[in-house]
C-alpha cells in the first residue's frame, strides 16, 4: 500500500493549492480526484484578492477582467437597474472557466511534486495515528487527511456531520453558448430572496441564480434564470446547458459550531462551509483555507493552529456576513437599498466593491456611515453585532 505524509481528497482550488504548498515544502502528498478535466458548476468570478493568492505561483490562463457596471434590483415586482460605478476605477472580477482555472492549479500542484491519483474516494477510516483512504483503484495510507471534496464532502461526513439543509443554498444556472457581454450583470430578487448573475466568458454567458435551499427548489431557480435569459439575451440560439449545485451558506450558529480540524484531519473550502453567505464567494476562502492548512501542518499542533488561524481570519469575516444576511434579503432593506442605489454614488461604489471583494464586511459599517444613509444603516445594523 502506498504511504503519504498527507492525502488531499478533492482537486478544486482548496485541494490543489494545499497540495501545491505542501509538496513544495518536500512533503509526500497524494491528491485524489478523478474528475479532471472538468467544468465545475460555478459563475467563475474570481476576485482580485483570490487571484493575488495564486498568481505568483500558478501559471494561470489569461483571464479577462470584466467590469461590474450595473445591477438590477427587483423589489415587489418593481425592477430598478442601477449603474454601480459611475466614477473612479471600475472594480473588476476575473471571469474564468473552472476547467482552466482548476486545471492550472492542479498542474501547479503536480509540478511542485504532489502525486495526482485520478480516482474517486469511496471511504476513509482511521488507522492508528493515520488514515486509510479507499479509492476505486485501491487503498492508500496517509498521516494527515485533508478533506477538500466540496459541499457533499465524504471526508466531512466521516469526521464530522453533513450540512443541514438550512445551511445550504442552491445555485441553478445556464451556460448560454454563443452569447456574451461586455459587463457583468447582477440582479437581486426578493422572491425567492437571492440574486442572479450573468458573467461573460469568451464563448458563452454563465447565468446563475442562488437562494437558500430550504425555501426554494432548483426548478424554481432554473425557471427564473430562463426568464432572465429570455428577457435580456438575444444570441441564445447556439444552445443552453443547465445545472444546479449546492453552495454552503452557513448561518451564524452553524459557523460557530463548525469543527474544522481534529486528530489527523482538516476540512478545507466548501467541505468546511467556507463560503460568504451573502455574495456566495467561495474560491477566495477555499484558497485561504489551503494556505492556512499548509502553514499549520508545519506547526507543533496542526489541528489547533489551523482552527485558530481559520477563526481569526475567514470565520470572523463569514460571521459578519451571516449577521448582515439576516437583514440583507428582507423586503424592507431591499426597498431602502434600491432607492439609496438610485440616489447615491457612494452607495453604488460600496455595492460594487462588495461584489468584487474589495469591501470587507469588517469595515462595512464605517464605510456606510460616511454615506449618511441613516435609514439603511438602521435596517442593516439594528441587530446585535
Ligand atoms: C453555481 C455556483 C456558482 C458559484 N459562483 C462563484 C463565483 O463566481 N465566485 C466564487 O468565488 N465562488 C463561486 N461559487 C462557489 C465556488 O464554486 C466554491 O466555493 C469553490 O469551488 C470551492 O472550492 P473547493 O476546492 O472547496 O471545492 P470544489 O471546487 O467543489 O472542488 C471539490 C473537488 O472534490 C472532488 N471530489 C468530490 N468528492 C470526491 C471524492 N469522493 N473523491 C475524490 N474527489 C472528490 C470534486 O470532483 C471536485 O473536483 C459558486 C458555486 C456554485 C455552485
Amino acid at each position: 500500500m502506498d504511504r503519504f505524509d498527507t492525502i488531499v481528497v478533492g482537486a478544486g482550488p482548496a485541494g490543489c493549492l494545499a497540495a501545491c504548498r505542501l509538496a513544495a515544502r518536500g512533503a509526500s502528498v497524494a491528491l485524489v480526484d478523478g474528475s479532471h478535466p472538468r467544468e465545475k458548476p460555478c459563475g467563475g468570478g474570481v476576485t482580485m484578492r483570490a487571484l493575488d493568492l495564486v498568481r505568483q505561483s500558478v501559471d494561470l490562463p489569461a483571464v479577462p477582467r470584466v467590469a461590474i457596471e450595473s445591477a438590477t434590483f427587483e423589489h415587489r415586482g418593481r425592477a430598478a437597474r442601477v449603474a454601480l460605478r459611475p466614477t473612479a476605477a471600475t472594480p473588476a472580477l476575473a471571469i474564468v472557466a473552472r476547467r482552466d482555472f482548476d486545471g492550472a492549479l492542479l498542474g501547479a500542484a503536480v509540478s511542485a511534486g504532489a502525486r495526482p491519483l485520478r480516482s474517486h474516494v469511496q471511504d476513509v477510516r482511521p488507522d492508528g495515528s493515520g488514515w486509510i483512504v479507499a479509492t476505486r483503484n485501491g487503498d492508500i495510507r496517509g498521516d494527515w487527511l485533508l478533506g477538500a471534496d466540496g459541499p457533499g464532502s465524504l471526508v466531512r461526513r466521516r469526521v464530522s456531520r453533513p450540512f443541514d439543509r438550512a445551511d445550504l443554498s442552491i445555485a441553478a444556472g445556464c451556460y448560454v453558448r454563443g452569447a456574451t457581454s461586455a459587463s457583468i450583470d447582477i440582479a437581486f430578487t426578493d422572491d425567492p430572496p437571492g440574486y442572479l448573475w450573468a458573467f461573460p466568458r469568451p464563448d458563452h454567458l454563465a447565468v446563475g441564480i442562488c437562494a437558500q435551499a430550504d425555501i426554494t427548489t432548483s426548478g424554481v431557480l432554473l425557471a427564473a434564470a430562463r426568464r432572465w435569459i429570455a428577457a435580456h439575451v438575444e444570441d441564445r440560439d447556439a444552445g443552453i446547458t443547465q445545472y444546479s449545485w449546492p453552495i454552503p451558506s452557513l448561518g451564524e450558529a452553524a459557523l460557530r459550531r463548525e469543527r474544522h480540524a481534529g486528530p489527523g484531519w482538516m476540512l478545507l473550502g466548501d467541505a468546511a462551509g467556507l463560503v460568504d453567505p451573502i455574495t456566495r464567494e467561495g474560491i477566495y476562502y477555499a484558497l485561504q483555507s489551503a494556505e492556512a492548512a499548509a502553514r499549520s501542518l508545519g506547526a507543533a499542533d496542526p489541528a489547533a493552529r489551523y482552527t485558530t488561524e481559520l477563526r481569526a481570519t475567514v470565520i470572523e469575516e463569514l460571521l459578519r456576513s451571516a449577521r448582515f444576511k439576516a437583514r440583507f434579503f428582507r423586503p424592507a432593506f431591499m426597498g431602502l437599498f434600491v432607492s439609496a442605489l438610485q440616489r447615491s454614488g457612494r452607495i453604488r461604489e460600496v455595492a460594487a466593491d462588495l461584489i468584487s471583494g474589495q469591501q470587507t464586511f469588517r469595515h462595512l459599517r464605517r464605510r456606510l456611515l460616511a454615506t449618511l444613509e441613516w435609514g439603511l444603516m438602521v435596517e442593516l445594523f439594528a441587530l446585535r453585532q
